[in-house]
């Protein structure tokens, strides 16, 4: 069935793109609490509702004094020692305030978070102190002033995230600091995935002489939950059109995206590309010119858009990152959440055929460099389990040198 040229990996590329753009209505959104919004994606900006510190407070337990407060030169309770000394007024530990003003000559005992005294200049470090018989004296010279300004890393009402932002623990950690309680996100990105082939079963009981298990329906529903899109179907299709067909219309029927893997190649029996055409989907290309993963259809309709990915799971694995993330992101107006990385090869490395974009799995050493990570072809996962990422190999190159700086795809968030 396939019949195209190969088209290269930009044009791929932007043919998604363009096959995402009709979709331009705004995308749904919800309001969630945020311990239910790790993970998504934000639709609108979140605002501090508060000061973050919320008032001025302590760095250390320490001595709080005035300002330029010189105190005092000598005191009973150290006598012959070398001063300044200061009267302890009061302590306020975290979660409580001074009750009285601070005077000069005096200081505040006060914990590490606990607000600092308005009249207070810095916060003495306990350890450069003395205290004795309600008396303190300072052992070296005036340092930092140990406060944290009120607001010093956020403002109220200051913008704290942008729409298109995915939601890390951090950045929940710092919704719920700075009085955020909900947030607006993009509604998940629906995903069904369907693998196909006779050959193709799910358990190890169905085995036979010819069958293998399927690796590729597991890989993709753990690669939704792993990138935050909510699965709505994981299927199997045989090697027949219009069962084929059938499995696509349902899959369709909730899902934003299809990844399909197998039966995309010239094969007697691959039957995707027919069966996506005659689910009224138009086929915007069906092989790209990359290695591994060249047999490799996307086709897109008002109904949604369907990947049909390779049976081997190596490129099922490449092309889910390459092509689908950046798909599912499109859909909620954010760019691909794959980062790259470029970083030096550790050894040199060499291929034999160079027609193609190549895609070669990499491990990231503690050195910051790259390795190259040998593995038994494209149909066998063992390897792929100790890398990173994948790195580019340009078309056309047979081999690079030690230190060459070369792009690495991460796959993981
Ligand atoms: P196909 O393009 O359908 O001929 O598949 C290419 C190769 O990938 C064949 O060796 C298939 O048996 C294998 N394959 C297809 N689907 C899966 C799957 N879900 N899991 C593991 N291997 C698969
Ligand atoms: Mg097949």
């Amino acid at each position: 069935m396939s019949q195209r040229p190969a088209v290269p990996l930009e044009r791929a590329l932007a043919l998604i793109d363009d096959a995402v753009a009709p979709h331009g209505d705004p995308w749904p959104r919800q309001t969630v609490p945020i311990a239910a919004a790790l993970g998504r994606v934000l639709a609108d900006a979140p605002h501090a509702t508060i000061d973050q510190p919320p008032f001025d407070k302590s760095a250390m337990d320490g001595f709080a004094v005035r300002g330029g407060d010189p105190g005092l030169d000598a005191c009973p309770a150290f006598p012959g020692a070398a001063g300044p000394f200061y009267r302890v007024s009061e302590l306020v530990p975290a979660g409580a305030v001074a009750q009285a003003p601070l005077e000069p000559g005096c200081a505040v005992r006060i914990m590490t978070g606990a607000p600092v005294p308005a009249e207070a200049g810095r916060v003495v470090m306990q350890e450069h102190t003395e205290l004795r018989d309600g008396w303190v004296r300072l052992t070296r010279p005036p340092g930092r002033p140990n406060i944290c300004p009120r607001g010093e890393d956020t403002r109220a009402g200051q913008e704290l995230l942008t729409p298109g932002h995915r939601l890390a623990a951090v950045d929940l950690a710092n919704l719920a600091a700075c009085g955020v309680t909900e947030v607006s996100v993009a509604r998940r990105v629906r995903l069904a995935v369907i693998s196909t082939g006779d050959e193709v079963v799910a358990h190890p009981t169905e085995l036979g002489p010819g069958r293998i298990l399927d690796a590729n329906g597991p890989l993709l529903a753990a690669l939704a939950e792993t990138w935050g899109l909510e699965l709505t179907l994981l299927a199997h299709a045989p090697d027949d059109e219009d069962a084929t067909r059938a499995v696509v219309a349902q899959a369709l029927d909730d899902a934003d995206l299809v990844a399909m893997s197998g039966g995309v190649s010239a094969g007697v029996f691959d039957h995707v590309q027919a069966a996506l055409i005659a689910c009224g989907l138009s086929v915007d290309f069906d092989r790209v010119d990359v290695k591994p993963g060249r047999p490799m259809t996307f086709a897109h309709g008002p109904a949604g858009l369907v990947f049909g990915l390779p049976g081997n799971p190596v490129p099922v694995y490449l092309m889910f990152h390459l092509f689908v993330l950046r798909a599912a992101a499109a859909l909620q107006g954010a760019a691909s959440p794959v980062r790259r990385l470029r970083l030096p090869l550790a050894q040199a490395y060499e291929r034999r055929k160079v027609a193609r974009l190549g895609f070669e799995p990499g491990r990231i050493d503690a050195h910051g460099r790259l390795e190259h990570v040998r593995a038994h072809g494209t149909a066998h996962l063992l390897a792929q389990g100790s890398a990173d990422g994948f790195f580019a190999v340009p078309k056309g190159i047979a081999s690079l040198d030690a230190g060459t700086v070369v792009e690495l795809l991460l796959l993981r968030p």
